[in-house]
């Protein structure tokens, strides 16, 4: 299974606003609508992190080349990508003319970590630091965009740092992860090797106990790589009697 990590960074909406609090912005005050700046994308099993920006590239070979590496994944890691980063390169596709990417599976760690867990922030930053796994570049805020966006080719360097990094904890946080995804897209269907590990493609599988559902047993493995429950697909046994909905 070919998985793409991959993390955006978009530039701000400029706009003429008459004060400071509780601003109503009308898209006529709108001057510029953020964009996509930079992305940086890693294969898993891949060291190289790639990066791409308006700056080192121009926009129009980074749109491309995010639409070729997105088309070319059957699964795809991100932090929030599901309503930030796919959608905005959606967008970029669009503008610019493209047809929509080959299809592929989103995973959004995001989505994981609230759905598993209760931290007191779902943050990368402090999902990652909390589990010591590694932790954000730190950057000069929101002037390291005002600098990038005025071309600053040291800017310019820390964003490439920080967008890189960023898709490299993202990547460790999956590995962590990796057992506690449900639905994750199956390994099986994707390699030639069929009894494996549907969330690692891990070959070792251990019996441990049965899995129940309404009507049927069946076997229940533990994946010894990476510590995932699956089951078998065969029925063991079938009540002959279930209950009335
Ligand atoms: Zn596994």
């Amino acid at each position: 299974m070919k998985i793409l990590t991959l993390d955006i960074e978009t530039s701000p909406n400029l706009a003429h606003v008459w004060g400071l609090f509780k601003q109503n912005v009308a898209i006529n005050q709108l001057m510029e609508s953020g964009e996509v700046i930079a992305f940086a994308a890693k294969w898993y099993g891949s060291k190289e992190v790639k990066f791409y920006s308006v700056h080192h590239d121009g926009k129009e070979e980074m749109v491309n080349a995010a639409h070729a590496l997105l088309s070319k994944a059957d699964a795809v890691v991100h932090f929030n990508g599901k309503t930030f980063d796919i959608p905005h390169l959606n967008r970029e596709f669009v503008e610019h003319g493209l047809t929509p990417p080959a299809p592929f599976k989103q995973i959004d760690l995001k989505q994981i970590v609230a759905k598993q867990f209760r931290f007191p922030s779902n943050k990368l930053d402090y999902v990652v630091q909390r589990l010591n796994i590694g932790k954000k570049t730190p950057h000069t805020g929101h002037k390291l965009w005002v600098d990038c966006l005025n071309g600053n080719d040291k800017a310019w360097a820390l964003m490439r740092k920080y967008n890189k990094m960023d898709v490299e904890v993202t990547e460790k946080l999956y590995d962590r992860l990796i057992p506690w995804i449900p639905s994750h897209p199956n390994h099986g269907l994707y390699g030639d090797d069929k009894r494996v590990c549907p969330n690692c493609g891990g070959p070792e599988l251990k019996k441990q106990g049965k899995a129940y559902t309404a009507m049927s047993v069946y076997q229940r493995y533990k994946c010894v790589d990476c510590g995932k429950w699956s089951r078998g697909n065969k029925r063991l046994d079938v009540t002959p009697i279930t209950d009335v909905r």
